[in-house]
């Protein structure tokens, strides 16, 4: 059995660790393999493994809006989020595109923040790329009904906006906000940092921050310093691997600390 992922660039991925390890775990004879492919090569690549011996890959930057423009069947959750970050290659030489990325972030969610309730207030979305448009499909999808997006660029915040209904708009603002997710690069390797006044926000606020390098990115020190819980972007970066796996292979994962081994190959303790 193989699988992979497949990104550009891709050499930094924590995919092929997770699986690895999920993989020996259960002894499966079974490859997770790293596919560094070029945006004007990726279509190709994805039909080059029709009806091969890839069971499918795991879609990250820059592929996801293609990856679901070129697959023959989407699941709901990509189709709502706009974006794939799974394909699975049928026996019929079909192409499904899936999205698991929704699924990663609430759950990431529950497990570090249990108890919060996405219909409890508004929640406050930084950035309008695909992951903070995947962050609204599932948000919706579990209940929200009030949706703040914040983004640099603001017409792209209107266009994400204009793409749900009602429950979703553009705003800055922090007040009595429940939640606020960072779906940007800010904060990427100590580039850049989401501020937020958290005398604005609910007493219960939680801070969520997509990006995992560094796993304290000064945003969630910020919220932590501010009293409030937050949640990293590393689970959710295990979370959404748990259902690929188990579409990949048949088998669910197995529970094991799979956290504190990325956590080492990260350089972060635990
Ligand atoms: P994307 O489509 O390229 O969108 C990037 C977003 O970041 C845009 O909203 C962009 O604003 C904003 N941005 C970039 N640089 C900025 C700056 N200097 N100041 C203010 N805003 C800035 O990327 P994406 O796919 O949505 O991914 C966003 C982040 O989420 C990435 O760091 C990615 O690694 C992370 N992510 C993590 C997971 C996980 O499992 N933990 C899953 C998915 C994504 P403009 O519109 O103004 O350009």
């Amino acid at each position: 059995m193989r699988a992979g992922v497949v990104g550009h660039p891709v050499a930094h991925s924590l995919s092929p660790l997770i699986h690895g390890v999920w993989i020996g775990a259960l002894g499966l004879d079974a490859t997770f393999e790293r596919f560094d492919v070029a945006p004007q090569d990726f279509e190709a690549f994805v039909d080059r493994h029709r009806r091969g011996s890839l069971a499918g890959v795991n879609v990250t930057i820059p592929h996801k809006e293609v990856a679901l423009r070129i697959a023959d069947v989407v699941d709901a959750a990509a189709a709502g989020a706009g974006a794939a970050n799974l394909l699975l290659f049928r026996p019929d030489g079909r192409v499904e595109a899936r999205n698991t990325d929704g699924v990663g972030l609430l759950e990431a969610f529950r497990v570090q923040a249990p108890g919060f309730d996405v219909t409890a207030g508004p929640v406050l979305v930084i950035g309008a790329g695909g992951a903070a448009r995947g962050a609204v499909a599932a948000l919706i999808g579990a209940g929200a009904q009030d949706i703040r997006i914040s983004n640099r660029t603001k017409s792209r915040a209107q266009a994400l906006a204009d793409a749900f209904d009602g429950r979703v708009r553009v705003s800055d603002s922090a007040d009595g906000i429940a939640a606020v997710i960072n779906a940007t690069s800010l904060g990427l390797n100590g580039a850049g940092e989401v501020t937020i006044d958290w005398t604005r926000a609910r007493p219960d606020a939680v801070a969520m921050d997509m990006v995992y390098k560094p796993l304290r990115t000064g945003f969630l020190a910020g919220a932590r310093a501010a009293g409030r819980r937050t949640v990293d972007g590393l689970e959710m970066l295990i979370r959404q691997a748990m259902p690929s796996f188990e579409a990949f292979f048949g088998v669910a994962p197995p529970d094991i600390d799979v956290r504190t081994l990325a956590l080492e190959a990260l350089g972060e303790r635990s």
